[in-house]
């Protein structure tokens, strides 16, 4: 696969090149300018919602699809994604690590059952991170249906950790999930790459990509 990289330079740049080492990096793009030796035939963007313009304008210049990670994105730019997605195909999602996925199916499946118990959330990152909540938190948050409190930490090097509560008068429910390198993400982002290739036009979520493996 030909692939491009928005975000080329930062920490999960260099995760995404190392997962996709049996690929060509053909496009690069970060606030250093651009490279370009091919036609990617998908674009993979984890960068800062500042990129976003480049990186629709380099989807839609390639006509390619796109696998986007970068967290902190609008509610405008989610939408643009969507409309991308009528053209070609689009797996966006705010944590690429099957583990996390599980979790936000199981929430979706059992939070019900905790609709009387209070239910909170913790998440720890790295002390880069820009944005807060996690983009992670956020979507457990959805999962649970509920609008329950998030607690973010910033400090040293935590790739991601996320835990989410449920507690009554008498009992203490906690649902960590802990990425121990980010190199996780990175391979979640090739498994959406690799399903994009070949996928219709479409607006997907990382769920979509792993139930469909699990149907193959
Ligand atoms: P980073 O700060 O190390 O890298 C971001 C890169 O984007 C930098 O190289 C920066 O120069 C570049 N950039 C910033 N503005 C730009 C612009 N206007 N045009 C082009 N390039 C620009 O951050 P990181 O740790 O690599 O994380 C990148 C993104 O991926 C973040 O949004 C982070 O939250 C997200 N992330 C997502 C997942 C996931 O599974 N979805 C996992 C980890 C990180």
């Amino acid at each position: 696969m030909r692939y491009g990289l928005v975000g080329a330079a930062g920490r999960m740049g260099g995760e995404i090149r190392k997962a996709f080492a049996a690929h060509d990096l053909v496009f690069t793009l970060d606030v250093d300018g651009e490279t370009h030796t091919g036609t990617p035939q998908a674009l993979v963007d984890f960068s800062l919602p500042a990129a976003f313009p480049s990186t629709i304008a380099a989807a839609r210049r390639f006509a390619c699809p796109l696998v986007i990670g970068t967290t902190g994105l609008s509610a405008e730019q989610l939408a643009e994604v969507r409309i991308l997605g009528e053209q070609t195909a689009v797996v966006q999602s705010f944590n690429f690590a099957t583990g996390v996925t599980l979790l936000k199916m199981m929430l979706r499946e059992f939070a019900p059952f905790f609709a009387d118990w209070d239910a909170e959330i913790s998440e720890t990152h790295h002390n880069k991170k820009k944005d807060a909540p996690s983009g992670t938190a956020i979507l457990l948050r959805e999962a649970t249906g509920r609008d329950c409190p998030t607690h973010s930490l910033r400090m040293g090097g935590v790739p991601g950790d996320h835990t989410v509560f449920f507690a009554n008068e008498g009992e203490v429910l906690s649902l960590t999930h802990r990425a121990l390198s980010r190199s996780v993400f990175a391979l979640g982002a090739l498994k959406a790459a690799e399903f994009a290739v070949s996928a219709a036009p479409g607006f997907y979520t990382f769920e979509e990509v792993l139930s469909c493996g699990l149907k193959r």
